[in-house]
């Protein structure tokens, strides 16, 4: 494989360090000549992001709290300025809060379960609103799910609420763009050890239950999710809009495991 992106601008949304999928995906995209732009959330994680950014030259590299319809103005307002179009967008970004992430769902908070569907599922409406003008020529969007949107999973709780309203969206947004040529997909990658994922109660265990028993019998790689998302970003999945696609090993089609200690 190679150049399949060759001449096409995207911008990865979401990268905290070299573990993250963002970055997985930055990396398969670059390696087939895409051009990139990156966003972070914080701004302490600019010292990780930037030298990573630097690797595969990027463009833009800008804070933006999806929380901040000013932060996504400013971020897309700086891509138009200097690409003038764009081609892609990958939205790898989610939060709750630690304590959410532990014990039962029925202890949700008002506030946890607000902040957690704002940043993890609303903001790809925000994104989406803020690229489509940009894609004159069509354009791709893809985000990150997991399994417990379908699924009740251990722990994971609101997130796998955000999770399902995210695919949802995934959906109504497809229908919005696909007119305009835009399609709008996601990845529902399997478990992978990353910024986020450490925060979920019994992640280990979910881990290594998936290693053993997944139909590949190995843990999900952030490259296997890189190469994955190449089908949505170039015009191999040009027919291909609304959909979440399982990249996983077959863990979906299994179960999950009976129980799991908090570790
Ligand atoms: P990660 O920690 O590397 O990435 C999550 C990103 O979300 C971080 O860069 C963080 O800064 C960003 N973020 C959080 N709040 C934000 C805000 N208010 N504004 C802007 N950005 C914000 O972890 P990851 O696992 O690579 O997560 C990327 C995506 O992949 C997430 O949607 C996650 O749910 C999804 N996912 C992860 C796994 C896994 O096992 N790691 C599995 C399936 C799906």
């Amino acid at each position: 494989m190679s150049g399949l992106l060759e001449g096409r601008r995207g911008l990865i949304m979401g990268l905290a360090n070299e573990r993250s999928l963002a970055w997985a995906i930055a990396r398969a995209a670059h390696r087939e000549g895409a051009e990139l732009a990156f966003s972070y959330g914080l701004p302490a994680l600019e010292k990780r992001v930037q030298p990573l950014a630097d690797q595969v030259d990027a463009a833009i590299v800008r804070l933006c709290d999806v929380q901040s319809d000013e932060d996504i103005e400013r971020l897309f307002a700086e891509v138009e300025g200097a690409w003038g179009t764009l081609d892609f967008v990958v939205h790898a970004i989610a939060f709750a809060n630690r304590d959410e992430l532990k014990g039962p769902y029925l202890d949700t908070s008002r506030e946890g379960f607000r902040l957690a569907l704002d940043i993890s599922a609303y903001s790809l409406v925000a994104v989406v609103r803020a690229a489509a003008p940009l894609m004159t020529g069509g354009g791709s969007i893809l985000t990150l799910s997991y399994l417990g949107a379908e699924r009740t999973l251990p722990h994971y709780n609101v997130m796998g609420v955000a999770k399902a309203a995210l695919e949802a969206s995934v959906r109504y947004l497809a229908a919005d763009l696909g007119p305009q040529g835009i399609r709008v997909n996601g990845i529902s990658a399997g478990p992978v050890r990353t910024l986020a994922s450490a925060g979920i109660g019994g992640f280990r265990t979910v881990l290594d239950w998936y290693a053993e028993n997944a139909p590949l019998r190995r843990a999900t790689t952030q490259g296997e999710v890189g190469d994955a998302a190449l089908l949505f970003l170039s015009d191999w999945g040009r027919g291909i809009t609304g959909e979440v696609l399982y990249v996983d090993g077959g863990y979906h089609i299994v179960g999950v495991p009976p129980t799991v200690r908090e570790d």
